[in-house]
């Protein structure tokens, strides 16, 4: 038994989004964003950047604050914000971990170093926000972890406990206190949490990170797919099909696509998830559910929901089933998925039957990288001239900040209290070749979800993953 209607989803439920916008409403609503010229002809920089994400972003400007002199250039294959980081949910949180629990089963002896270097990048990403003026609806009403399923009560008073040892402002609701904050019948319980996160939109931070890198001289180019890296001379030629760079240093930012030294593909899988989102709600549609608080909430269960208010009183809505196809591929077909979506929709109107009637806008999935240790990891080639960052395992709005600055340390040799730590210079374990990738992630899957029908309880598959350290998550 799960919270979750075991019948498919109705036609009533299809039909809420099946006018739906196929595209992510935080980009849709930029027509405005200044566009990039795409790289033509021959360049020569100290750095560059491949990849126009959250990571290449604060990369660029924190290569330019760090070193106003250095020339930079940034080359994103499609446009500014167009892979993950103009698709998420714009939950943006202090862990740099994927939350403590993962943090504390994989980096025991570091953990306390990466709560703190967690809190300190969360805290200078504000400060960056309003440094830069960067109007992203920044705002800090908290988070909620609700509990749907009585199973998963048992988890929640530890996760307080967790999370108070760590200097978080935490606290335990009960059905009651829940309900009155947010009215769902699903809701038996919840942690609030205060510290460390945050609510954004992701958008609209992605276009303005782009125009401040750009106010400090980065020269950014979309529109300029890099198709191959050459080392020559002492330096890195990245090409792309209309011109070159020569450069000093290379950062690779380019996350859940094919990346562009094959050995990363044994450590990051490709993995869609999918989100909608409400049209506006009325403020009786709103009285209906409460929700004043406008905290962020996410479920319980392997497969969660993620679900915040935005600044226009829309619902986005999304999660739960976590998608990897054979292969790997990236691409816009993949950008929809209606059994998914259907889903979707049956679980918000159960969580939310006050507002059946209501249409969703718009629909999308993007490809999350996920690596088994569900927390960013670090590449260093070609003789130290060649980083990667990436692997945020769908938790990278704040942390893509961290493994920006952290490659910049790599690419420029600077020895720091992050270099230093096993959580830099320990890769993930590698994920074994198609088809076999294929067959393990899908009996992952399939052995998570039995574990959600049956009261949290992981069976042998998962119990043997978890004692190797290994896992799969979005
Ligand atoms: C649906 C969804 C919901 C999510 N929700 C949340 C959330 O609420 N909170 C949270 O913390 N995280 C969330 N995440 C994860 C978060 O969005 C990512 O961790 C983060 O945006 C990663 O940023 P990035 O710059 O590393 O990657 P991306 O944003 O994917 O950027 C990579 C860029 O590289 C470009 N590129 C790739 N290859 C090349 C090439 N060869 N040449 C040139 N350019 C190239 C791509 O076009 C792309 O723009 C979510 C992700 C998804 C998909």
């Amino acid at each position: 038994m799960t919270a979750w209607p075991s019948a498919p989803p109705t036609a009533a439920d299809r039909e809420a989004f099946a006018a739906a916008a196929p595209r992510p409403f935080w980009l849709d609503r930029l027509s405005e964003a200044p566009r990039y010229e795409s790289l033509a002809g021959e360049r020569e920089a100290d750095l560059c950047i491949v990849g126009g994400g959250f990571t290449g972003l604060w990369a660029a400007l924190q290569a330019k604050q760090r070193e106003s002199g250095r020339s930079v250039v940034l080359l994103e294959g499609e446009t500014i914000g167009f892979g993950a980081s103009g698709r998420n949910g714009g939950f943006l949180s202090s862990s740099i971990t994927h939350g403590i629990g993962n943090g504390l089963s994989r980096f025991p002896d570091e953990i306390e170093a990466l709560e703190r270097l967690g809190l300190e990048n969360f805290d200078e990403l504000r400060a960056d926000i309003e440094r830069y003026r960067i109007e992203c609806d920044y705002e800090t009403p908290g988070e909620l972890l609700v509990a749907v399923e009585p199973h998963q009560l048992e988890g929640l008073a530890e996760e307080v406990e967790l999370l108070a040892r760590y200097g978080h402002d935490a606290e335990l609701l009960d059905a009651g206190a829940v309900r009155a904050e947010i009215d769902s019948p699903t809701y038996l319980g919840a942690v609030r949490d205060r510290t460390g996160t945050a609510l954004v939109d992701p958008g609209k931070l992605g276009t303005g990170l782009a125009r401040a890198a750009a106010e400090v001289g980065v020269e950014i180019c979309e529109g300029s797919r890099v198709s191959e890296l050459e080392e020559r001379g002492g330096a890195i030629v990245v090409r792309t099909a209309a011109g070159s760079v020569r450069a000093r240093r290379v950062l690779l930012a380019t996350s859940a696509f094919a990346p562009l030294r094959r050995s990363l593909r044994r450590y990051i899988v490709p993995v869609y998830d999918y989100v909608l989102v409400t049209e506006p709600l009325t403020g009786e549609q709103l009285k209906a559910i409460g929700w004043s608080s406008r905290r962020g909430v996410s479920d319980g269960g392997n497969r969660f929901h993620y679900y915040r208010l935005t600044d226009d009183d829309r619902i986005l809505w999304g999660g739960y089933e976590a998608v990897y196809r054979y292969g790997g591929p990236v691409a816009e077909r993949h950008d929809t998925d209606d059994e998914v979506f259907g889903l979707l929709a049956r679980n918000f109107f159960a969580t939310f039957p006050q507002l059946r009637g209501v249409r969703f806008s718009h629909k999308w999935g993007g490809a999350i990288d996920t690596c088994s240790r569900f927390s960013a990891f670090f590449d260093v080639s070609h003789g130290g001239k060649v980083v990667f960052a990436g692997g945020y395992t769908g938790l990278g709005v704040g942390s893509s900040r961290f493994g920006a600055a952290v490659a910049l340390d790599l690419a420029d040799g600077v020895e720091s209290e992050a270099t230093r730590l096993k959580y830099v210079r320990a890769k993930p374990f590698p994920f074994p070749p198609e088809p076999l990738r294929w067959a393990v992630i899908q009996l992952t899957r399939n052995r998570l979800a039995a574990a959600d029908r049956k009261g949290g309880r992981p069976g042998l598959w998962l119990r043997m993953l978890e004692r190797l350290g290994l896992g799969f998550d979005s």
